[in-house]
């Protein structure tokens, strides 16, 4: 197309043709048997990406701190005690929100670009009487990647529920929700789900939703509480019309394409897509003399990239050069560290011409720069 840019920020992302027709498609009664199916056939495929064939999922219309308010909501219970892990700004966030719902909060946070430890969140779990813990798989402000697989296993081993805020990470990294013991793994639908902005996705296991159903207070937000939703989810499961609160009828449509090709081309084959364009693109970047963010390898996210400015490069000159080419990318996010970084998207629909055409604009960027009087 004449005049488009490449948009590669960490979300919204580049959406295929065919999720795009979708949503352009003649907008139909949410009661409509097409719908209906749409709708039911969403939740499967949820379960199928999320990995959690035993989990209730939620399709809202929202944003992704919907699905994280939703958790919160439904969760936690005043006087609750919740640790957050955090990584980055949507750490951050999630302590903020829980404290909303009354919670006890305590935060663990790295410095940026490097994870907590492991054994400093055992440490927390064991002397303190926690009844759910947040992380954020990939913090979008720093590109570190934590993985879930230990803290799963915490959750399980110390009875703490483990909330995984994966708006950066979900269909695009591995994530095993039920194999790894992860109460609520949550997104929105702009970033690897590949569906533009306005839905918040979510899937709870059975222990989560045992939770709520126990819970001796009402919940503390009339839109997100799942007495509202569970019934409605199941409706749409089961074939059967329902309403609480209107759908986004085309976005769910455009769901049912974007998720059916994410399982068509398999999650396994996904991540793995994920990865190699990924490490291709970090190590490109680290050539032309930039250093990322992530500390390492293995908390380098797949989905997007950290990059610092060197020295020698003017970061609000550099972001104007690159505003002035075919490629969008993102400033940095984490306020103390504003004008010393920036973000690059790669994730959904990204392919190799992607990278390459990301990785042409920086170094002309570049080179414009070195030529300044
Ligand atoms: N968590 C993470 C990791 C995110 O990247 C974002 C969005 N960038 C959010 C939460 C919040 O999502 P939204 O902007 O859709 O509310």
């Amino acid at each position: 197309m004449k005049g488009r840019k490449l948009l590669m920020i960490p979300g919204p992302i580049e959406f295929e043709p065919e999720v795009l027709q979708a949503l352009g498609a003649p907008t139909t009664s949410h009661t409509a048997p097409n719908f209906i199916t749409s709708f039911g056939n969403c939740l499967k495929m949820m379960k199928q990406v999320w990995e959690c064939p035993d989990g209730q999922p939620f399709i809202m219309a929202g944003t992704g701190t919907l699905a994280m308010d939703m958790a919160g909501a439904n969760l936690i219970e005043p006087g609750d005690k919740a640790l957050v892990i955090s990584t980055g700004y949507f750490g951050e966030r999630y302590a903020e929100l829980l404290k909303r719902y009354g919670a006890d909060v305590t935060i663990l946070k790295s410095e940026p670009g490097h994870t907590v430890d492991f054994s400093a969140i055992e440490e927390a779990l064991k002397t303190n009487d926690y009844k759910l813990m947040t992380f954020t798989h990939v913090d979008t402000s720093t590109a570190v990647r934590v993985d879930p697989k230990p803290i799963g296993e915490l959750g399980r081993k110390y009875n703490v529920l483990t909330v995984l805020d994966g708006v950066c990470s979900i269909a695009g990294e591995e994530m095993r929700q039920q194999e790894w013991g992860i109460d609520v793994a949550l997104t929105a639908s702009q970033k690897a789900v590949g569906v533009p902005p306005g839905l918040a996705l979510l899937v709870a296991s059975s222990k989560a939703m045992e939770t709520w159903k126990n819970r001796k207070t009402p919940v503390g937000n009339y839109y997100c509480d799942w007495s509202n939703w569970l019934p409605i989810m199941q409706a749409y499961e089961e074939g059967r019309p329902s309403y609480f609160g209107t759908p986004a009828v085309n976005l769910v449509a455009a769901l049912e394409v974007s998720l059916k090709m994410i399982l068509a081309e398999g999650m396994e084959k996904r991540v793995v897509r994920h990865e190699a364009l990924a490490k291709e693109f970090r190590q490109k970047i680290r050539d032309m003399g930039f250093q990322m963010m992530p500390v390492n390898e293995e908390s380098s996210a797949n989905t997007l990239s950290a990059i610092y400015f060197p020295e020698t490069i003017n970061g609000s000159e550099f972001m104007a050069g690159m505003a002035k080419s075919d490629v969008i990318i993102a400033p940095g996010l984490l306020p103390e560290l504003k004008g010393k970084y920036f973000r690059v998207g790669h994730m959904g629909s990204v392919n190799r011409s992607d990278i390459v055409s990301v990785l042409a604009a920086i170094e002309k960027t570049i080179s414009q720069l070195k030529n300044l009087p």
